[in-house]
Order: C-alpha cells, then sequence, then structure tokens
C-alpha cells in the first residue's frame, strides 16, 4: 500500500516502495519491545496531583496576588464549571435560546481555559485555526496565521467574551467548593471558594479536556532547591521574556524538561535558543512531521462562502479519522498522515496487512525525517518512534528536531524507564546526576481519570450521595453526558463522550448538545432529566464494542494518555471515550435529539409533579 507525506520542501513524496515482509517482522518485534520497556504497574498511578505537596505546581502566576470580592447569593437558571472554550460555547448556545441567567465559574482571572494556563514559549495550536477556532463566521475574524499561537488564541477567546457579552456572567478567580442536589427545591446548591452560593436548575460541567496537569511521582521531585514548573504554569518571572519574546533570563543557566509529548515538542526550540544548557529529559520519542506554518493568505479567506466553516471542521475530521472526504480541504501533515484509518481491525487479512504495512511506512517516513534533520546519527536514532500513528498524538513541528544539533542542547533518552528521581540540586537518569538550576515539567495532564478529581469537586446528587461513591467503578453516562442520580447536571468530559483530532469540534457538538437539552427542558416544563442506570449501561455496550474493534492496535501500542497508560483493570475500562469518528458520537447525539424522546432518560415535567 502506497501513500503520500508532506516532505520539509513542501512537496508530496510518495512511499511507493513496498516495505518487505523481513523490515515488517522487525518492525513488528521492535514496536513490542519499546512497548514491554515501557509498561508499568502502576498505570495511571505513576502520576502526582497538583495537590498536597505540590499544590505550589498549581498556583496561577498570571493573577495578581490579593483578589477579593464580595461573595454573591443568586437563583441562576445555569451553573457552569469552567470558561474554557466549552463553557463559553455552552453559554453562547444558551444566551443564543434566551437563557441569560447564567453563572459561569472559572478558577482562572480570564475566559481560555487551556489558553489562559498554557502560555508556554512557543505554545500553538497544532490544528489549522481556521478549523480549530470557533465561530469564525460569526465573528469575522481572520485568523493571522494558519497555525495560530496560544497568545491569538487567549485573545480570540476574550474577543468571544466581549462579542457575546459573557463577561458579566463570570466569576474568575473562583474554585467549586460544593455542589449539591436539592431534592425539595429541585436545584443544585453551589458554594464557591469567594463564599458564593448559586442555586441553580442546572449544572454543567465544562472542566476541561487537559485541564489538570501532573507530574511525574518520582523521588524527591518536591526537594529540587532551583526552580521548578509544569508547562501550564509557565514562570516568566524566572525565565524572563513573556510568549513571543526571548527568555532574556536563562542566559547562564543550565535547564532541564521532563518529557518530550506535544507540549515539549514546542518549547524546547524556544529553551533552546535561550538556555546555556539544555537537558531534554526523554522516555518516549514523538513523532514530528512538517508544520509549514504561513500567514493567511488574505483574499482566499476573503473568498470564503458562508457555511465554509462548519463543512471544514467536518471535512477536516473526516480527513483524519479515515473518512476520505472527496477533497482534502485542510491539506495538511495531520490529514496527509491520518487519511487511512489503520487501527481499526478488518475481517480480511490481506487488508489487514496492507494496513499494517501501511501505517509502518507512514511512521518510517516520520523516522526517516529525524535522519534527515538531525546530524548526530547516535542522537537521530534516540529520536526515533517505534509505535503505530494512532498510538500517541503525532506533532508537527519545524525547528523541533534542528534543536538537537545545537551544541547546548543535549537528549538525556533513558530508553522507556523514565527520570529516577529529583534531588536538591537536580536530575537523575539513567544513573547519572544532572545539575540543574531550571527544571519544566513538560509531564502533560490527566484525562482518563476519575471526573471529580480532575473537577476537583465532588457533586452530591440524589440523597447526598457523592460522584466518587456513586461512580467507585468507573463511570456511568449516557453518552457521556447525563448520569443517573444527579438530575439536571450535564457534563462535558472526554470520558464515555467523543474523541477526535480536533478538540474544539468535540467541545463544539458538545456544548450545542448540552445547551440543547437545557433549553428543551426549561421550554417542554422538564422539571429534571436524568440517564436511566439500563441506559448508561446500553451506552457502556456501544463503547465497548467501539473500543473492542481497536483493541488489539491500541493493545499493540506503548503507553500514554491515549490508552490510560495500558491500565486494565474495571475502572479503566468504563472510564473510557469513544473511540471511533467523532462524527458518528456527533450522530449519536444528533438522532437523539432529533428523535425528541429523551430515549434513555428519566424525565419528570413540571405538570406531574
Ligand atoms: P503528554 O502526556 O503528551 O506528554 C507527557 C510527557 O512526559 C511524555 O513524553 C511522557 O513520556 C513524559 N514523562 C512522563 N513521566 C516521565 C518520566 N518519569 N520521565 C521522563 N518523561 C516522562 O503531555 P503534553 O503536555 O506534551 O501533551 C498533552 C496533550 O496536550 C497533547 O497530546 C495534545 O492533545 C495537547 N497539546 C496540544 C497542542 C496543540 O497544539 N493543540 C500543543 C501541546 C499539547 P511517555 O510518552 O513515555 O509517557
Amino acid at each position: 500500500m502506497s501513500g503520500l507525506l508532506l516532505t520539509d520542501q513542501g512537496t508530496t513524496m510518495s512511499t511507493d516502495e513496498p516495505s518487505t515482509s523481513t523490515e515488517m517482522a522487525e518492525a513488528r518485534e521492535r514496536y513490542r519491545q519499546e512497548r514491554a520497556k515501557r509498561l508499568r504497574p502502576e498505570g495511571l498511578g505513576q502520576y502526582e496531583e497538583l495537590t498536597g505537596d505540590y499544590a505550589d505546581f498549581d498556583r496561577d502566576p498570571f493573577v495578581e496576588p490579593g483578589f477579593t470580592r464580595d461573595a454573591i447569593v443568586e437563583a441562576p437558571d445555569v451553573v457552569i464549571v469552567g470558561g474554557g472554550f466549552a463553557g463559553m460555547m455552552t453559554a453562547i448556545n444558551l444566551g443564543r435560546r434566551g437563557i441569560r441567567n447564567v453563572r459561569i465559574v472559572e478558577k482562572a482571572g480570564d475566559f481560555g481555559g487551556t489558553w489562559y494556563w498554557n502560555r508556554y514559549p512557543g505554545c500553538m495550536c497544532d490544528v489549522e485555526s481556521y478549523t480549530y477556532l470557533p465561530l469564525l463566521e460569526e465573528t469575522g475574524y481572520m485568523p493571522t496565521e494558519k497555525y495560530a499561537s496560544a497568545t491569538e488564541i487567549f485573545s480570540y477567546c476574550q474577543l468571544l467574551g466581549r462579542h457575546f457579552d459573557l463577561y458579566p456572567l463570570a466569576l474568575f478567580q473562583t474554585e467549586m467548593d460544593t455542589a449539591e442536589w436539592d431534592e425539595r427545591a429541585q436545584r443544585w446548591q453551589v458554594r464557591t471558594s469567594r463564599g458564593d452560593e448559586l442555586s441553580a436548575r442546572f449544572l454543567v460541567t465544562a472542566g476541561g479536556i487537559l485541564h489538570k496537569a501532573k507530574l511525574p511521582g518520582i523521588p524527591g521531585i518536591d526537594q529540587f532547591e532551583g526552580d521548578a514548573f509544569h508547562t501550564s504554569r509557565w514562570d516568566y518571572g524566572v525565565t524572563g521574556g513573556g510568549p513571543g519574546q526571548p527568555m532574556d533570563e536563562l542566559g547562564g543557566k543550565k535547564v532541564g524538561i521532563i518529557g518530550t509529548g506535544a507540549t515539549a515538542v514546542q518549547a524546547v526550540p524556544q529553551l533552546a535558543e535561550a538556555a546555556q544548557e539544555l537537558y531534554v529529559f526523554q522516555r518516549t520519542p514523538s513523532p514530528v512531521g512538517v508544520r509549514d506554518n504561513a500567514p493567511t493568505d488574505e483574499a482566499w479567506f476573503a473568498s470564503l462562502e458562508p457555511g465554509w466553516h462548519e463543512e471544514r471542521v467536518r471535512n477536516f475530521t473526516q480527513a483524519v479519522t479515515g473518512r476520505k472526504p472527496d477533497r482534502d480541504l485542510v491539506g495538511d501533515g495531520w490529514t496527509k498522515v491520518m487519511w487511512e484509518d489503520t487501527q481499526t481491525a478488518v475481517d480480511d487479512p490481506e487488508l489487514a496487512e496492507e494496513l499494517e504495512a501501511s501505517d509502518f511506512e507512514t511512521m518510517q517516513e516520520l523516522r526517516q525525517r529525524v535522519e534527515r534533520i538531525v546530524e548526530d546519527p547516535e542522537v537521530a536514532d534516540r529520536l526515533k518512534p517505534w509505535y503505530g500513528k494512532h498510538c500517541k498524538r503525532v506533532c508537527f513541528h519545524d525547528e523541533y528536531l534542528p534543536s538537537f544539533n545545537r551544541p547546548n542542547v543535549h537528549l538525556v533518552d533513558t530508553d522507556g524507564r523514565g527520570v529516577e528521581a529529583v534531588t536538591a540540586t537536580g536530575v537523575v537518569a539513567n544513573g547519572v546526576e544532572y545539575p540543574l538550576d531550571v527544571l519544566v515539567f513538560a509531564s502533560g495532564f490527566e484525562v482518563t481519570t476519575d471526573l471529580e478529581q480532575r473537577l476537583g469537586f465532588d457533586p452530591k446528587g440524589r440523597g447526598g450521595v457523592a460522584m466518587s461513591e456513586r461512580w467507585h467503578d468507573g463511570a456511568h453516562t449516557l453518552h457521556g453526558v447525563l448520569s443517573a442520580e444527579f438530575p439536571n447536571m450535564l457534563m462535558i468530559s472526554l470520558v464515555q463522550a467523543g474523541f477526535g483530532t480536533n478538540f474544539l469540534h468535540f467541545l463544539s457538538e458538545s456544548a450545542r448538545h448540552v445547551a440543547w437539552l437545557v433549553a428543551t427542558c426549561i421550554d417542554e416544563g422538564i422539571t429534571t432529566i436524568e440517564a436511566t442506570p439500563e441506559a448508561e449501561e446500553e451506552w457502556l455496550k456501544v463503547l465497548l464494542g467501539v473500543a473492542t474493534k481497536i483493541a488489539s492496535y491500541s493493545g499493540n501500542c506503548t503507553p500514554g494518555y491515549y490508552n490510560s497508560e495500558q491500565q486494565r483493570d474495571a475502572k479503566a475500562a468504563r472510564n473510557l471515550v469513544y473511540t471511533g469518528s467523532l462524527l458518528d458520537y456527533a450522530g449519536y447525539l444528533e438522532r437523539w435529539r432529533d428523535e425528541g424522546t429523551f430515549t434513555g432518560t428519566k424525565v419528570v415535567r413540571a405538570d406531574r409533579s
């Protein structure tokens, strides 16, 4: 099987060379070995939360200390937890349906969610801005570049806040303390860290997909006496500079960065420029394809016809989930690499072999890209990813690999073991201590851990039963949105819900669904809605049915958040995402709404209460 890949020159090259069966057999064996090296019995438990001893890592470096305000007592129709894209778009959709008695509770000092927190140097979106940024036709905003910087996306969130008049709804620098269902009042009673008391008819949890930062649970992590921070809490007070400005305080410093995922791929080139010495501690290399960013062609943007945005969003998701639209509208690294779904099992053994070979060739091309760019063959060898293309998020960047040609950049590859310890003065890897002044954790976020852990509060439903109790064996939901015993609580999270390369496509679909539910309940005089336990089990069967189709592929992957660190227990089996195409997941929601019968829910109407 052949494929076309974008080269560094921006042209396409054919990978028509068939892989020999020997090559394939060797690759299969190499994939097996690399996976085996990385399996850890503790699975998700290898990471630490940013609480307790590590709470300081979670401090918001972007607000002035000492903020105070008076507590409020209100009875809104809806409390939305989270002011990122999901929360904002839910509020926008509610506003369109005339529902404005809404409060948005947000821990940060502004809207933006991920784009508020992630201000690390080089931070940008790896999905093209014309597809990623929502509501471009409504706001008339033209992104300045094909791949927008985090600064621009954060500004766009603020623009959305102004355009749709969301600022008056927001309670910033405010965290949820408790949310408890009040049977008598038929409302959620919410208390916040600022003493607010909100009595809400609906509670929408939109706490973010990659919101809760995690740290590797390695000995001594809190002992480091230099400066240390997580990438999502970048401390420009230490590094100097700011997003898009040179970090002028690192010139005489030894900097270490732990992790080589999508975040590190963007931050390393900037650190390489600024630091005296940079040590990149690698457990598993990321595949890194061509980025090829460019300013927006204004004439092209102006020529787009109404309806272009939704078409482009769907076209991209089709392309990256193997649905092969007639025309690839985006035509970038993502659509080239993900054009074919090689993870879903097929019955025909010959086709299965072809798909495996195709996946191998795609990854081989990405490995060859490393060889072409990185001059030291030994370093290049260690930067090559040995796993399938669906195993981890593929990265696209044009400066990451060249960074390793700089004399001040040192790759510390741990051959799958990870760093061993942190000391007062540095990091220990492969039995060697590397002295450091600054330590950056690019160690990622919690994705499939318990929802209440990621939300930072434990909602109490009927009878005061907490989510952590009812979900002690993992999540119970209908579509990832409604849950039994938690009336009028609507969730936007990946757990038991859709997943896709373009998170904004997922969030847009979810926000539309949640706002539809709230507005329809209000319109139709529905006092409460919740899933039935039977429908939750039916939905779980759907999720497991889809997951089964990729189980063999996924089981052969190196661990990571895509596969819950290969953790295989009853809880992980429930805390799964819808692994099929996001278009199929969105189809479930749409058909369900169109039916208008609230199938699988328990609904109580005002006239029957
Ligand atoms: P990831 O979870 O992808 O990466 C964490 C990194 O930390 C991995 O390389 C992991 O290695 C490494 N690690 C963990 N423990 C250790 C250890 N003990 N020693 C050494 N290394 C360790 O997090 P990211 O923040 O990079 O990315 C998370 C997600 O955020 C992305 O997948 C993407 O969805 C999103 N993102 C999106 C961007 C965009 O442009 N849209 C940009 C940046 C992030 P291992 O692989 O072995 O587990």
